[in-house]
């Protein structure tokens, strides 16, 4: 029986692995996609020790190192995770943890066994499913602003989506950028007030409420813009005017009619917008679906709460990378390196624990 099984092969699974070895502990990587969304990024510029490298050629190095430090890493997808763990009651002890397991489905029907589990399945970048979004995905359309850092100097950019990951895209954007609009189909924003600061005395940045984009079009080649439509379309844009006009650029220096035109010209529907980029910013899908029947605790978003040890709520059961709950993950390639790192380790910990109670015993394992 392995004494770890990592689902995923993304950054965090591949990290956990190397780890894992390190701890000489019997383990298997099981992952659908080798490199996870690391294989999409196509410049990384913010990965320590590599000045540029693609997405693809770091995923070798990681899978490569893997294998050499003696991780085995099987392609598959798991489909069910069980606990076969018996009932612990108050009297019985430790010893019989050496009995325990999980048992881990893949599609192709395989069953393989494990005391402890590290989840480090990721996300998936949330899309729009607009007309135009997967044709020009790399080329003006990205899920990264972070990542795309030096390549939007001097652009007109756009943020879609309103909440903190949105603005502060916006806010990062706008250093290099020579205009960002964030294009959000809410009332006002949902970042955290810090960033919200920002953003009102940011003169480069324009929100533009109520609208959602219906269509990203480009020339063929790269992107040229957006179209929008406003989602009060039906209402009469005198009372949108009204609604709004406090959320508008300098809004203080505009009449009521002056703002209803404002905003007709930014949201009537069918408005273009002229683009050099467009960052969609609303969110990720957590892989955590396999989880939930174990009763792993989630945050209201899906995301995985574990402790600072990156343990869930349940025995023997670890998370790792951008699927942890946020705030210890900042959905990058380090973050997730790291996380992998710290929970192969805690893994390790738990799983000796029975053997050294002292030295890996609860009270010890923080340093
Ligand atoms: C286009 C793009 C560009 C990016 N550029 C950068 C950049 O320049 N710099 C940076 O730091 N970050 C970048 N990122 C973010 C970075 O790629 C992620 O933060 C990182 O890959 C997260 O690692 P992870 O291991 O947590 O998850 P992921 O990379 O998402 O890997 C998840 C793994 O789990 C597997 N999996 C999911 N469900 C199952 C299942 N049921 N069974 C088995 N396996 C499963 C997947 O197949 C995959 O192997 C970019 C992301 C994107 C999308």
């Amino acid at each position: 029986m392995n004494d770890l099984i990592i689902i995923g092969s993304g950054p965090a699974g591949l990290t956990a692995s190397i780890y894992a070895s390190c701890f000489h502990l019997k383990h298997l990587v099981i992952g659908g996609t080798l490199g996870g969304q690391l294989q999409l990024a196509p410049d990384i510029l913010n990965y320590p020790g590599f000045e540029s490298i693609s997405g693809k050629e770091l995923t070798q190095k990681m899978f490569d190192q893997a294998v050499k430090r003696g991780g085995e890493i099987v392609t598959g997808s798991v489909t069910k995770i069980t606990d076969n763990r018996p009932q612990i009651t108050n009297n019985e002890t430790m010893k019989q943890w050496n009995n325990d397991f999980y048992e881990v489905e893949t599609q192709d029907g395989k069953k393989y066994q494990a005391k402890a589990i590290i989840l480090a399945t990721g996300t998936e970048r949330r899309k729009l499913n607009v007309p135009g979004e997967v044709e020009y995905t790399g080329r003006g359309v990205h899920y990264c602003a972070t990542c795309e850092k030096f390549d939007y100097d001097g652009k007109i950019c756009a943020v879609i989506g309103g909440a903190n990951s949105a603005v502060q895209a916006a806010v990062e954007l706008s250093q290099g950028a020579n205009r960002v609009y964030i294009i959000y189909r809410g009332t006002a924003l949902r970042g955290d007030p810090i960033w919200l600061e920002q953003v009102e005395k940011n003169e480069k940045i324009e929100v533009l409420y109520n609208s959602v984009v219906t269509e990203i079009v480009g020339d063929g080649e790269k992107v040229t813009g957006v179209k929008l439509q406003s989602v009060t379309a039906s209402k009469n844009f005198a009372e949108v005017g009204k609604d709004f006009s406090a959320h508008l650029p300098n809004s203080a220096s505009l009449t009521g009619l002056e703002a209803v035109g404002v905003l007709e010209k930014l949201a009537s529907p069918q408005n273009s917008l002229l683009l050099d980029k467009v960052f969609i910013e609303i969110g990720g899908v957590p892989g955590t679906a396999l989880v939930i029947p174990l009763g792993v605790k989630m945050d209201q978003g899906g995301y995985i709460e574990v402790n600072e040890r990156l343990a869930t709520n349940i025995p023997g059961i670890f998370a790792a990378g951008d699927l942890v709950s946020y705030g210890l993950s900042i959905e990058q390639i380090s973050s997730a390196v790291g996380l992998g790192a710290r929970a192969a380790s805690s893994a390790f910990a738990y799983l000796k624990q029975e053997k050294a109670p002292i030295l890996w015993g609860e009270s010890r394992i923080k340093r």
